[in-house]
């Protein structure tokens, strides 16, 4: 089985910039920098012709290139912890661009997405007991912002998860325009 998704890299230096606010905060387990992304959608375990119907399917997206940028920071709250993440906008570009992905993915054969679109790259994840000690980072970098940046193409990824944490493999790259 294959665990994939679609997502967009941020270019270094917005990278540089969400690396450069994470701190000691003992309670948050930060994403190391090659893995930043932002996640239009989470394919989930496929086996590999559905995953190669996917990829083909993933080539037929068409959209403008577009520029986001970095603006503010949020926390994500399940059961047993939750993420901290930082937000982007303006959401109508990207959430166009997931939809499209979203009904290639469909097209290919998976159900489609039912959550609501909110997009957001993922800084650090935190385990149930340490709720409490999140918002304090939260309130810290409320006004964490990046210059615009150019999204000139997203990728589908591979993700392997272990012991040692999730490593991505890119599988394609798709360029938008
Ligand atoms: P780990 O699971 O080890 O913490 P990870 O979450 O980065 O690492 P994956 O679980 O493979 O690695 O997830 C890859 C991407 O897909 C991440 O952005 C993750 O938030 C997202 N994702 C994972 N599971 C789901 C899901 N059930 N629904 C929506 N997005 C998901
Ligand atoms: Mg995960």
């Amino acid at each position: 089985m294959h665990r994939l998704f679609v997502a967009i890299r941020p270019p270094e230096r917005v990278r540089d910039l969400l690396v450069d606010a994470m701190d000691d905060s003992p309670a948050l387990r930060w994403v190391p920098d090659d893995n930043l992304h932002l996640t239009l959608r989470f394919v989930g375990e496929v086996e590999r012709p559905l995953a190669d119907d996917i990829a083909h399917a993933l080539q037929r997206v068409r959209s403008d290139p577009f520029e986001l940028r970095i603006d503010g920071v949020g926390r994500f709250d399940q059961r047993n912890g939750g993420a901290v993440w930082a937000g982007v906008k303006p959401k109508e570009p990207v959430a166009t661009l997931a939809a499209k992905v979203d009904r290639a993915c469909v097209a290919a054969g998976i159900e489609p997405e039912r959550r609501l679109f909110h997009p957001h790259i993922t800084l650090a994840r935190f385990g149930r007991s340490a709720k409490s000690e999140v918002d304090p980072f939260v309130r810290r970098n409320a006004a964490l912002a990046s210059e615009q940046f150019e999204v000139g193409s997203f990728t589908l990824f591979e993700s392997r998860l272990s012991r040692h944490g999730a490593h991505y493999e890119v599988v394609a790259d798709f360029p938008l325009g």
